[in-house]
């Protein structure tokens, strides 16, 4: 195989949570780049329009909240009609909430899971069944920092970015002898909306994060969306069960 067989996605479809904003539409970009279509789903129209027109082509979106977990199997449907079948998933929609582990009330709590953990496993298993019988796939998971240790005032977002590590794992157990494997992204600091909000009006927790990655500065969605490609692409094809660091080296940095 050449490289650019290796990394292409052609062929490919992509259906990315998140995915027209921030990191998910980095990881857009990037996979369309690499010859997929792309369907960006996420609950704000004009945000997934905006992101649709940007890439042009072979791309689309479809409004869908993924905490509405009886949805997930008619959204996989139409996407299926109207993209063809889906590839590969991308669990990328997330949101945060910072405070105190002990102001963080139970239903917070379960929002924070129901979004990153519990409506990613509904469009999971809405997904696998296609690609175990089409014998190709490829799930991606956005995970964090907080996947890895611990991290103060995200308490909620902790538990559902770790959980993801071991979901993945799981996952990877049961579906890569079928052709369909299982990976995470864990993103160190990067430039987007979520980031500023959690680092703005918190200087020291935004010099703590730089003082301990060694690349010394946040980084962008896009070295997020290139690890993606590798990812899903077949030159990554023995490569299922893990957690990929994109961090700048925050996760070993003193
Ligand atoms: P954004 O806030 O830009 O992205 C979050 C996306 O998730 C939005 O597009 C949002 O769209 C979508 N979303 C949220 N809830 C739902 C829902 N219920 N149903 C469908 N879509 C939903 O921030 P980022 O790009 O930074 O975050 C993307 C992922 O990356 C998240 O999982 C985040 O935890 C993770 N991450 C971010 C890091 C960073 O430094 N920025 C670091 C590590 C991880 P809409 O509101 O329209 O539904």
């Amino acid at each position: 195989m050449n490289p650019s067989e290796a990394f292409s996605l052609r062929g490919e479809t992509a259906l990315i949570t998140g995915g027209g904003t921030g990191i998910g539409l980095a990881m857009a970009r990037a996979m369309h780049a690499a010859g997929a279509r792309v369907v960006l789903v996420g609950r704000r129209e004009a945000e997934l329009a905006a992101a649709v027109r940007l890439l042009g082509v072979g791309a689309s979106h479809m409004v869908h909240d993924i905490t509405h977990l009886d949805g997930a199997a008619a959204l996989v449907e139409k996407v299926t009609r109207e993209a063809g079948p889906v590839s590969c998933l991308v669990n990328n929609a997330g949101i945060h909430l910072k405070k105190p582990a002990v102001d963080t009330t139970p239903e917070e709590f379960q929002k924070v899971l129901n979004t990153h953990i519990v409506g990613a496993h509904a469009l999971t298993r809405a997904v696998v069944p296609g690609m175990i019988e089409r014998r190709h796939g490829s799930i991606l998971f956005t995970g964090s920092m907080a996947s890895l240790f611990g991290i103060p005032l995200v308490i909620a977002y902790t538990a559902a970015k770790s959980a993801m590590v071991g979901m993945v794992k799981g996952y990877a157990t049961e579906f890569s002898q079928y052709g369909v494997r299982v990976n995470c992204i864990a993103p160190g600091w990067i430039e987007t909306e979520m980031s500023r909000k959690a680092l703005e009006g918190d200087p020291a927790r935004k010099a703590k994060v730089l003082g301990r990655t060694p690349a010394a500065s946040l980084g962008q969605p896009e070295d997020i969306g290139w690890a993606a490609v590798y990812l899903a692409s077949p030159a990554a094809k023995f490569v299922t069960g893990v957690t990929l660091p994109v961090d700048g080296g925050a996760s070993i940095g003193f």
